[in-house]
C-alpha cells in the first residue's frame, strides 16, 4: 500500500473538529490517529474507538473531549478506526463493509486486507507510542448496561475498567481483537458503553474518557472499588437452521421459544431452575450448544430439560440477553457465567 493507512494529527487550539460528530467524521477523512498532547509530555495513554462503524459513542465522546479544550495528564494518542464505514450510506449504520472482514477480527496475521493494513499499523503506532494503558471503546447491539471485556484479569485491568462500570467480563475467546495483545506493560480492555444510539452509553463513554484523560494514574485501583465479574463465559447458541420465537407460550414447530422478558436478567442472576424457554421437538435439544471461549460445551452441566422446558441447574449471570430474533440466531442468545468471585480487592 502506498499511503499511510492511518492519518496521524496532534491536536491544537486552533483545530476546528467540527460542529457535529458528522462533521468530525468528514474532517478526518479516514482512519486517523489524534495526537492530544498532554501535561505530563513523558508518558502516554491511547485511546481506540469506532472499530466497528455502527458504534458510535467512543466517537462522539472523543469529539466532545477534543471541542472541549480540556488538556489530559498525560499525552493521549485516540484512534478513529472505521470513519469510512461509519459514513457509508447512512451514519454509524454499518458495522464494516459488506465483503470487508471486521476489524476488530484483524489484530494478528495475516494482514493482508485493507482492515488487516490498519491493524497492523496502529500496532506500530501504539509500539512507537508505547502507551502505558489501551483503552478500546464500542456499544453493544441491544440496550443494556455498560460493562468491561479482558482477556487478562489483573487489578490493572479491573482499573481501567473502574473509569467506566462495574462489570466486567474475563474471556479466553481469541478472535484477533485488539484487547488480546495485552501485555503487563500495556493493559488492553475492551468497554462495552451501553446500546448504539442510547444516550446514556455516550455519557458513560464520554464521562469514563474524562477520567482516562485527566486522572494522575488510572491502573491503581482505588480502595473500594466493586467489580461484578463474568468468567470464561457461554454463548448459547443454536445451529444453523434452527428456529427461535419470542412468546409467552410454545410456540408448534420452533425448536426454541423464549418468553419475551427473559431481558430482565441481563446483568442479574438466574437462580436454580430458571426457566429459559420452551423446546419443540426430539431433536430441538440437539440444535442448542452453550459453548465457551475454548469450545466446551457446558450445556449439559448448566442447563436441564424437563418436560420440554428448558431450566438452570445452577445459578448463572446471564448478559447481552437479547430479543431480537436475527441475533440470537445469527449470534447467540445470551451468554452465561457460573456465579462467581468477584474483583481482586474483595479478595
Ligand atoms: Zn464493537
Amino acid at each position: 500500500m502506498a499511503s499511510d493507512p492511518i492519518r496521524v494529527l496532534e491536536a491544537s487550539a486552533s483545530c476546528d473538529w467540527g460542529e457535529s460528530v458528522e462533521a468530525f467524521l468528514q474532517f478526518l477523512g479516514g482512519s486517523s490517529m489524534i495526537l492530544i498532547p498532554g501535561k505530563d509530555r513523558r508518558r502516554t495513554r491511547a485511546l481506540c474507538t469506532l472499530l466497528h462503524g455502527n458504534e458510535p459513542s467512543g466517537t462522539i465522546a472523543l469529539h466532545r473531549y477534543l471541542k472541549s479544550g480540556q488538556v489530559p495528564a498525560v499525552d493521549l494518542v485516540c484512534f478513529v478506526g472505521a470513519v469510512e464505514t461509519a459514513q457509508h450510506e447512512q451514519l454509524f449504520r454499518y458495522r464494516h463493509l459488506p465483503g470487508v472482514r471486521d476489524m476488530n477480527r484483524c489484530f494478528r496475521p495475516p494482514f493482508e486486507d485493507v482492515p488487516g493494513q490498519v491493524a497492523e499499523r496502529l500496532l506500530q503506532l501504539l509500539a512507537q507510542h508505547h502507551p502505558e494503558c489501551v483503552i478500546d471503546i464500542h456499544n453493544t447491539s441491544g440496550a443494556g448496561p455498560a460493562f468491561g471485556v479482558v482477556s487478562h484479569e489483573d487489578s490493572q485491568h479491573e482499573a481501567l475498567v473502574c473509569l467506566f462500570t462495574k462489570h466486567l467480563v474475563v474471556t479466553d475467546l481469541k478472535l484477533g481483537a485488539l484487547m488480546e495483545l495485552s501485555q503487563p506493560s500495556c493493559p488492553i480492555v475492551t468497554i462495552e458503553c451501553g446500546g448504539a444510539g442510547d444516550p446514556r452509553a455516550n455519557q458513560v463513554a464520554y464521562e469514563g474518557l474524562v477520567q482516562y484523560a485527566s486522572r494522575e494514574r488510572v491502573l491503581d485501583l482505588r480502595k473500594g472499588s466493586h467489580l461484578e465479574l463474568y468468567h470464561s463465559p457461554a454463548r448459547l447458541e443454536l445451529a444453523p437452521g434452527a428456529s427461535l420465537a419470542f412468546a409467552t407460550r410454545a410456540v408448534a414447530g420452533v425448536d426454541l421459544t423464549v418468553p419475551p422478558d427473559l431481558e430482565r436478567f441481563n446483568f442479574g442472576t438466574a437462580p436454580v431452575g430458571t426457566f429459559i424457554g420452551w423446546l419443540g421437538g426430539e431433536q430441538s435439544r440437539e440444535r442448542l450448544t452453550a459453548r465457551n471461549g475454548t469450545g466446551v460445551d457446558r450445556f449439559d452441566e448448566w442447563f436441564r430439560v424437563e418436560e420440554k422446558r428448558l431450566l438452570t441447574t445452577q445459578p448463572l449471570k446471564l448478559f447481552m440477553v437479547t430479543h431480537r430474533q436475527d441475533i440470537a440466531l445469527s449470534d447467540c442468545l445470551f451468554y452465561a457465567a457460573p456465579e462467581a468471585g468477584h474483583s481482586s480487592l474483595d479478595r
